[in-house]
């Protein structure tokens, strides 16, 4: 049986035009794993309620976690968590939730090289291993890439910039709608041979965490193994809708 418990909202931030971080702290939470999601479920005074997964993008502060959520136009609860829930008010969740799409800086493999793929607000989970790292695991080695619509749907803009001041985390942008000017890549789905050329090559031996829409990690996942490199250090969450 799913135990439920409040969490308070105790800060909120846009990211991009459609999508939201959202700060909740759940006093006695055991605290989550890099990679991990809960469930969220917001209940409606008639007593109707409904509940959705949501990645952890922030897993440092123990009982405070954060999730990201890009609204769906249509959807029945990201237009709330991103428009209408604020600061202070309740939602109920529950877990940690899930075991295998997780990244920890004691888990034995943790000298791999880790490569990191997001599509979209899959970027979630994998900034939870980022700012991980940077607390407690500065010298392993990551590298990103993240397939976005525009330059205006990148999610931690300033965490990104501050980290590529510092050198500290290598990322392949790629966009699908539109790029920025200085661009010399015109907008597009990535490629076969772009992702190939991309992703750390198979002889280094990278665990590699793949994020998105189902579709998307899919079509990576296959291309990867096309490519030789083994099931087993390649880690999947797919962002199935409800
Ligand atoms: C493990 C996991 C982690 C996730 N993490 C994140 C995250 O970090 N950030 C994030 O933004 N999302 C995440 N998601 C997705 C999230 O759980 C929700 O699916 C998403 O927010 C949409 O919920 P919604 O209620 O707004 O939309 P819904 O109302 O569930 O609708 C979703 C889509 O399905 C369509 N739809 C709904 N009902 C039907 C139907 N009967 N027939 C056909 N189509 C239908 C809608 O038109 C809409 O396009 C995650 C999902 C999983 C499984």
């Amino acid at each position: 049986m799913t135990t439920w418990q409040v969490a308070t909202v105790t800060g909120a931030t846009m990211e991009t035009p459609t999508a939201r971080s959202i700060w909740l702290s759940v006093p006695g939470f055991p605290g989550a794993s890099a990679g991990q999601h809960i469930d969220i479920r917001l209940t409606a005074p008639d007593g109707y309620s409904a509940s959705r997964s949501y990645s952890l993008s922030d897993v440092r502060e123990g009982d405070t976690v954060a999730v990201s959520v890009e609204e769906l136009d249509d959807g029945e609860v990201s237009p709330f968590l991103v428009r209408d829930l604020e600061i202070g008010e309740q939602v109920e969740i529950a877990g940690p939730i899930g075991g295998h799409f997780v990244w920890s800086p004691t888990s034995p493999g943790t000298a791999r090289p880790i490569q990191l793929v997001a599509g979209g607000s899959g970027i979630a989970p994998l900034m939870a291993m980022v700012r991980l790292r940077e607390t407690a695991a500065p010298d392993a080695t990551f590298r990103l890439l993240y397939s976005a619509r525009s330059p205006e749907h990148v999610y931690y803009r300033d965490e990104f910039a501050a980290l590529a001041a510092h050198r500290r985390l290598p990322v392949d942008w790629f966009y699908t709608r539109s790029a920025p000017p200085d661009s010399t890549r015109p907008p597009g789905r990535i490629t076969h041979e772009e992702f190939l050329a991309s992703v750390i090559p198979v002889e280094n031996h990278p665990l590699i965490y793949l994020c998105g829409a189902n579709e998307f990690v899919e079509m990576l996942g296959e291309w990867l193994v096309d490519a030789g490199y083994p099931t087993t250090s390649i880690r999947i969450e797919r962002y199935l809708a409800a």
